[in-house]
């Protein structure tokens, strides 16, 4: 099975995985641009079980009630999403791959927070809010 493996801008964070990512998404809400400082974020869902930081341990911010944001504690580069809801995965940066090329986002999630003057034009799926049991937005929305 592929080894695919990231890590933070200093490398003082790094980490490996392999097998089937859960999902991968494209992240509009406020709190994920905030963590960034970006406009849109992408992630890639993973199973805990086949995931581990082989350096040095983030460090954690609580952003809000059983989220936390995992970022290095050296360089400060955001690094993961870690969520309670989801106790299967954890959420990391997309483009923190190594190579960020292995995966593709195949779906927009929080669209109704997406910020007026970025426009995407990829058609994929947009959701609202959490695509979890939810249905996608029309297009011309
Ligand atoms: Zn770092
Ligand atoms: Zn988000």
């Amino acid at each position: 099975m592929t080894k695919h493996s990231g890590r933070c801008l200093c490398g003082d964070v790094t980490y490996s995985f392999d097998g089937e990512p859960a999902g991968v998404d494209y992240c509009h809400c406020d709190s994920c641009r905030r963590n960034c400082s970006a406009p849109v974020t992408a992630f890639i869902e993973v199973p805990r079980e086949k995931f581990a930081f082989t350096r040095s341990q983030p460090k954690v911010y609580e952003s809000s009630s059983g989220i936390r944001r995992l970022f290095c504690g050296n360089c400060g580069s955001p690094v993961a999403y870690d969520g309670d809801w989801d106790t299967a995965n954890i959420h990391l940066y997309l483009v923190a791959l190594d190579n960020p090329e292995a995966f593709a986002p195949n779906k927009h999630v929080f669209a109704g927070e997406q910020l007026s003057w970025f426009t995407m034009n990829d058609h994929l799926p947009k959701y609202a809010g959490s695509s979890t049991n939810a249905e996608p937005m029309k297009e011309d929305q």
